[in-house]
This record gives C-alpha cells, structure tokens and sequence, in this order.
C-alpha cells in the first residue's frame, strides 16, 4: 500500500548522496554512523576524506585511533568514531575483514543499536529490518494519525512495531531510505508539502488537519550555562597539551589545553591557578588573559576562557591527563581536539 507510491517518489527525488547506490556494509555503516546526530550537509564532507582516508575496515582497523579521532574532528560525538574504530577491529580480527549477512554479530559489535542494525542489513543485505530515526517517526506518527509521543515509552515501541509491519517483501533498504527522505524533504517538522506527498491519501493528519499536532513538541531542555578555564603553559616557544583519559565522560583520548570548570563565585584566574595545581600538579601564577570563546554542545552553553599560567616548577605531575606533549601552538589542532579547544586556539592565534 505505501511502497509502490513512495519508491517511485523516491526514484525520482532522492538527493544523490554518496554513500546511496551502494551495498558496500562498510560504506553504508560509516555514513550510518556518522548521520547520527549530524545533519546530512554536514555528513557529506566528512565522509569524502573518512573514506579516502580508510577505504576499507582492514584500513580502518589498521590506523591509530588518533587519526581515526582527527577525520572525526569536528562531527562531535566522538564515542561514536571510537566505537566505529574499535568495532573494525573486530571485523577484522574475527571475520578477516569481511562483513557477515549476520545480524548476532552485527549486534555484537560495539555501537551497533538496532537503528544501525536495521540500517545496514536492510541496505546491504536486503533483510527485512526496520529503522527508526527522526524523519521517520514523525512520518509514521502522522500518516497513521498517532497522538503518543514516539520518542519514548508505548509510543517508541509503537514506532517500531509500525516500522516493521509497514515493510515491503522487496527493495527493503531502499524503502527504509525513502521514508526517512520523505520526512527530510516532504514531511518536515514544520509546514509539510503535503500536496507533494506521495502518501497524502492515506495520511491520517493530513486528512484532519493535524500535521501541527503529530507528533506532540519536544519538551524543551533548560540551557545549562558553564564556564570553564584552560591553562596555556609555555616552555621554549612550545605550549602544553593533555590528553583525556579513555574513561572521559566527553572526548575521551583527545588532547586540549589542560581545561577546568570555573566553580560558582570563582574567579576565572583562581579557577586557572587550581586547575594548574589539580591537572599539572604544579603551583602557577596568573599571566594573561589570551581569549574568550563560546561553544553550544548537547544542552550546554560553554564559554572557555584561555588563561596564561606561569611555574617554576620544571616537572609536570600526573593528575587526569594520561599523556603530555609540548607543541608550537600554530601545529596544536593538528593533534585531535575538540571544537571548544580548536575555537580558543584559533582564538589566541588571532585567527578568525
Ligand atoms: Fe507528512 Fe503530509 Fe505526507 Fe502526511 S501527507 S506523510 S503529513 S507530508
């Protein structure tokens, strides 16, 4: 009932992307992998350089997760390219580089969820497997009229099950594809080009008018504004970096200037001369003030100020950061940093 109409629409309006048309599961899982959380536009670029830079998961399984880290520079969440890393690996190590038509082991692998799951075995291997992502759960919660919220609970589960009841005996990966362009394209969170719809005559709320109400609006996070303070020490023309330690909540393995949270009532240079006594262990004076930069990730709203701090002591502790390295400051980002740590570099460089 749904294929026929929204296959033909799809053969004739998909963007032409460049992991499309294609059933290589390494292709299909990279770009999977990284349309998480990212927009398409902002996926395309990336994509291009992951893969002339690891053609095959035997490359990627090959490099140092610094690298690895470093093409992933920018797209954020880095877990992601860790898990993507880690999981070529095991490709590698326990299947000789070749991708099974096996969802157990798909499932085994580390950041696999049952979105990547269904993505890649629907799209690789034509298995029946449904996804669930933003387009399409507001495309299915509209045309079968579903006022319960399909971001969690009944109405997640919900989703799911219509995902997979809806899907065709053939061109299932490309069905999968069709209903999350449609709701990039046609079905969109506001105002929908219903008329353009290859659906419009079997959609709930467009029949009733209730393309406003379904799904029900988010329920909106409260921005949490912290500051934070990163040390900028200097020996012999060359500034200290830090690397995160694996277990870090947030970019782990990633190096920065040695960064902290500046406390409530701190003043940004007390806040620079504990975070030198707690992540250099060494005693500091303040310098400089040498930039201010300000970042939005997740629900947070991140203003980092880089601060010059001097020592005489000559040795550096060991604290949170599992490795240091002195580099010139113009070849820091070369090392993978997050965005907040390439912006105040930038910064302090007088770059724009
Ligand atoms: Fe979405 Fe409108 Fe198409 Fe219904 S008819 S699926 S609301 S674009």
């Amino acid at each position: 009932m749904l294929a026929r109409p929204l296959l033909t629409w799809f053969d004739r309006h998909q963007r032409p992307l460049p992991w499309r048309h294609s059933r290589d599961p390494y292709r299909i899982w990279v770009s999977e992998v990284m349309l998480q959380q990212t927009t398409v536009a902002a996926v395309v670029p990336y994509f291009h350089r992951f893969m002339d830079c690891f053609p095959t998961v035997s490359d990627l399984a090959a490099a140092d997760e610094s690298e690895v880290l470093k093409h992933w520079q920018g797209l954020g969440y880095y877990r992601r390219a860790r898990h993507l890393h880690a999981a070529a690996k095991k490709v590698v190590t326990e299947r000789g580089g070749v991708f099974p038509d096996d969802p157990e082991f798909w499932a085994s692998l580390p950041g696999v969820g049952r979105y990547i799951l269904g993505a890649v075995l629907s799209q690789a291997f034509e298995r029946r497997y449904p996804i669930v992502e933003a387009n399409s759960l507001r495309v299915l919660s509209r045309l079968f009229g579903s006022r319960l919220d399909p971001r969690a609970g009944e109405g997640l589960k919900w989703v799911w099950r219509t995902a997979d009841e809806v899907l065709p005996a053939e061109r299932v990966g490309d069905f999968n594809q069709a209903i999350m362009e449609l709701g990039a394209l046609i079905c969109t969170p506001t105002n929908p080009k219903c008329s353009e719809c290859p659906l419009k005559k079997q959609c709930v709320a467009n029949r009733d008018g209730l393309q406003a109400n379904i799904p029900p609006p988010k329920a909106k996070k409260e921005r949490v504004t912290v500051r934070e303070v990163c040390v900028v020490l200097r020996r012999n023309g060359k500034v200290l970096l830090g690397q995160r330690p694996p277990s870090a909540d947030r970019w782990a393995n990633m190096w920065e200037l040695p960064r902290g949270v500046v406390g409530e009532g701190e003043t940004v240079e007390a806040a620079a001369v504990r975070t030198a006594a707690e992540k250099l262990d060494v005693i500091a004076t303040v310098g400089e003030m040498l930039a201010t930069v300000r970042h939005g990730v997740t629900r947070f709203d991140i203003t980092l100020t880089a601060v010059e701090v001097r020592t005489r002591a000559r040795k550096i502790g060991e604290g949170f950061y599992t490795a240091w390295r002195w580099v010139d400051l113009t070849e820091a980002t070369e090392c993978p940093m997050s965005t907040p740590q390439r912006k105040v570099v930038a910064a302090i460089l007088g770059e724009p």
